[in-house]
C-alpha cells in the first residue's frame, strides 16, 4: 500500500518518519499467524513487550494441526491421548496428540514474517488514537501512524482492559481505518 500525501504531512507533523502499513501488538501465536500472512501483502510492524520469539506457556494439540499449519519440526513428543483435570473442569485430548516446542513454534512464524519483510520489536505499546483516518500508535519508545492496529496482546490486553471488552481468552480485536 501506498502511503497518500496527507499521510505524509501527518507523518512530518508529528515526527514520525518511518512507514508501516499495518501495526501489530503482541508477538504471540495470534500477533506472529497474522503478520505470515498480511505481511504477503502488507509492510508490517509487530511489537512485543518481552523478548520476542518467547513464552512461557506450553503448547499441546493435535498431530494433524501441526502438519495443517506446517509447525511439525517443532513437535517434541506424540501421545494416543490426555486428561487435563482441574477443580472446576476436566479436557480430554484424544488420539494422535502432540507437545510443541512453544519458543520454536514462534521462531517458525517469527522466521516466516521476516521473510516477507515484517520488522519486530521490543516495544511496549501503550496506547492508541484515531487520526485523519488511520491510527496513531503510542508506545514506550514513541509514536507511529499506521492504517490499522491489530490487538494481539492475548487475555492481558491493554486494549480490551480499556474498553472493557470481551473477557474470553482467545479474543482478537483490529482497529483501524479501512485499508
Ligand atoms: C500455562 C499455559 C499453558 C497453555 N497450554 C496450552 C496448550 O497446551 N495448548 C494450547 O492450544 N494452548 C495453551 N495455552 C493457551 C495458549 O497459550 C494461548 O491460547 C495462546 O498463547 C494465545 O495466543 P495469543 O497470541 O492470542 O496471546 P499470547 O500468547 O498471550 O500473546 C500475547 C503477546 O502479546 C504480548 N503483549 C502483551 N501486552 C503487550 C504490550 N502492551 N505491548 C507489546 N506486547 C504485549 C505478550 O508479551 C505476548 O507475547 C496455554 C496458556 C498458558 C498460560
Amino acid at each position: 500500500m501506498e502511503i497518500s500525501v496527507a499521510d505524509e504531512a501527518l507523518l512530518k507533523k508529528t515526527n514520525i518518519m518511518e512507514k508501516y502499513d499495518i501495526i501489530i501488538a503482541g508477538a504471540g501465536p495470534a500477533g506472529l499467524t497474522a503478520a505470515v500472512e498480511l505481511s504477503r501483502k502488507f509492510k508490517i510492524l509487530i511489537l512485543e513487550r518481552r523478548k520476542p520469539g518467547t513464552t512461557s506457556s506450553t503448547w499441546y494439540s493435535y498431530a494433524d494441526r501441526a502438519k495443517k499449519y506446517d509447525i511439525e519440526e517443532a513437535v517434541t513428543t506424540r501421545f494416543d491421548g490426555i486428561k487435563f483435570t482441574s477443580p472446576t473442569q476436566s479436557h480430554f485430548m484424544k488420539d494422535d496428540c502432540v507437545i510443541l516446542d512453544h519458543n520454536k513454534v514462534l521462531q517458525l512464524w517469527m522466521e516466516r514474517a521476516i521473510a516477507n519483510g515484517t520488522v519486530i520489536r521490543q516495544e511496549t505499546f501503550r496506547d492508541y488514537e484515531y487520526k485523519d483516518g488511520g491510527v496513531l500508535v503510542k508506545t514506550g519508545k514513541g509514536k507511529y501512524y499506521v492504517r490499522l492496529l491489530i490487538d494481539a496482546m492475548g487475555s492481558g490486553s491493554k486494549i480490551i482492559a480499556k474498553h472493557n471488552l470481551i473477557k474470553r481468552h482467545d479474543a482478537w480485536v483490529i482497529y483501524g481505518g479501512l485499508i
